[in-house]
């Protein structure tokens, strides 16, 4: 016989999150056994999950089930309050139109600026800031990346000893670069995604380039002259592009060519070992968001506190992007009214439309996006999920808006349209110019990028105790009581600046976890 996880002998607890709502969830470790007395009177009928639902009155079939204050679904069956509310009895709410959005009308307060918070970062020619100091190598196509992999562990071994101010060396792998449709109206996201991605503040401006030689993707078509880092600000004299490529003449045999990026490799590896950190403003970080393997407790306890934590990093001036299309989707009403001007609220929505017209391609919609993990931890469905997702952008004005692989200007709280898939939103965001990335998990990931600091904040105390040493911080206390969001949300911000200055290294970076990057091509491929 399979047996239940104990419950701990503690008193039953749930979380309500808005004073309309008809159902909470359950927040003890284990969940709670049918018979157990909620603090809210109702004896529970039914055996409820951890993270799962509670019916808090009697309700009717086709009543709306409520939870941040809005209708997650309605109910398919009549629910007797104290019933476990699953996804099998809830009907997925139509998705809102997108017409007639309140356009910037929430106006939110200005917040109060917040002086004083400084990091160490590695201040480049362009005047953007770094919180590593990394070689990486562009490739202009897949076809390289066995012979640049086979180079990276040589120069891994051989030469980064030799420099001991370098942090690593990254091979810039991808999927891209032949066998595409190269002119086709949407190449121009992967294309965009690759060169921005080579522009990270992380790499220092020290761009190596190898490329195959007959690809559809040449090396100028990634990187035109225009787009090549400074080298002087002041004069504007930008490095030329500095390409191996397999196919010269020039290469006898494998090893000629393994010989040649490593020549190649060293000159930049001196540059970079030549940097050195400086104190800059806080205003300085670029900070990705995202969320993967959520629960019902992402948007209770780890989103609200990156939430809080973001508004502190936009009051610092810094920037900070959120993302996920399919995930806010369903919250579209309330980031176009917290706009700051109709102008952007209008380009949300061409976003938002662009994507629907892209899954509607596909013979899908937005309810393609929960996974069985997320229903395990109680997460009906996608309006539940979005409703918990978007609480990571706080409370701040949206300033700006950003397409898929462009590259960020400004600062504040920007929304970054990219796909929800973990790894190509990380892979976005890092072509965003991300210098920090912050990652909320319910289930648990060991999600980790190798060009920037990924922070995991687990939404669970039990997650955190169970992954004591792949989670950076610990949401699951807020749930406890034994934390506020505001405690957890500060907590987070000075690991920011830890983790930016080098002084502390995230469980991602100590076990070199580091996932793939993952581009996003709507373009046909040939
Ligand atoms: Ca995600």
């Amino acid at each position: 016989m399979p047996q239940t996880p104990p419950t701990r002998l503690t008193a039953p607890r749930t979380v309500r999150m808005h004073p309309d709502d008809n159902v909470a969830i359950v927040a003890n470790d284990g969940g709670l056994p049918a018979g157990s007395l909620l603090p809210s009177g109702q004896i529970l009928r039914d055996r409820v999950p951890q993270g799962h639902k509670v019916a808090l009155v009697d309700l009717k079939q086709g009543a709306a089930v409520l939870r941040y204050g809005v209708p997650i679904g309605h109910a398919l069956a009549d629910i007797a309050a104290g019933s476990w509310v699953h996804e099998r009895l809830l009907k997925l709410p139509p998705a809102c139109g997108l017409e007639d959005l309140p356009m910037a009308t929430l106006k939110p307060a200005a917040l109060a600026p917040l002086q004083g918070f400084t990091f160490e970062g590695y201040r480049n020619a362009d005047g953007s800031v770094g919180t590593r100091n990394i070689l990486a190598i562009t490739q202009t196509v897949q076809c390289v990346a066995g012979v640049t992999e086979f180079a990276l562990q040589r120069i891994k071994a051989e030469l980064l000893p030799m420099f001991p101010h370098v942090d690593d060396v990254v091979a810039l792998a991808h999927s891209y670069g032949c066998g595409v449709a190269i002119d086709a109206p949407d190449a121009s996201v992967p294309i965009r995604t690759l060169r921005n991605i080579s522009l990270n503040p992380n790499f220092g401006g020290e761009l190596m380039v190898i490329s195959l030689g007959c690809e559809k993707l040449q090396p100028e078509r990634l990187l035109p002259a225009g787009s090549m880092p400074l080298i002087d600000a002041r004069q504007g004299a930008a490095r030329p592009l500095d390409v191996l490529c397999l196919q010269d003449p020039a290469h006898v045999g494998f090893m000629s060519m393994i010989e040649a990026i490593l020549r190649q490799a060293r000159e930049h590896l001196q540059r970079l070992n030549q940097r050195r950190r400086e104190t800059v403003p806080a205003s300085e970080l670029v900070v990705g968001l995202q969320c993967g393997g959520s629960d019902a407790f992402s948007g209770v306890t780890a989103n609200p506190a990156v939430g809080f934590c973001s508004d502190l990093l936009v009051r610092a001036g810094a920037s900070v992007m959120f993302s996920e299309t399919t995930e806010v989707r369903d919250g579209i009403a309330h980031l176009t009214a917290r706009a700051s001007t109709p102008e952007v609220a209008q380009t949300m929505v061409r976003e938002m439309a662009w994507y629907d017209a892209y899954l509607q391609r596909g013979q899908v919609d937005r309810s393609a996006n929960t996974t069985p993990g997320n229903k395990m931890g109680g997460l009906s469905n996608i309006v539940e999920k979005a409703l918990g997702s978007i609480v990571k952008s706080g409370s701040a004005a949206i300033t700006g808006v950003l397409g898929p692989g462009e590259k960020l200007k400004t600062k504040g709280l920007t929304y970054a349209a990219t796909p929800a898939s973990d790894f190509i939103c990380g892979t976005l965001q890092l072509a965003a110019g991300m210098n920090l990335h912050v990652f909320t998990t319910g289930r648990g990931t060991p999600y980790g990028l190798a060009a920037v600091p990924v922070i995991k904040v687990a939404t669970r105390s039990e997650l955190a105790r169970r992954w004591h040493d792949l989670m950076d911080v610990n949401a699951g206390t807020i749930a406890e009581g034994s934390a506020s969001i505001e405690d957890v949300g500060w907590e987070l911000f000075r690991l920011l600046l830890d983790v930016a200055s080098g002084r502390k290294k995230t469980w991602a970076e100590h076990w070199k976890l580091h996932n793939a990057l993952v581009l996003f091509n709507p373009a046909p491929v040939t």
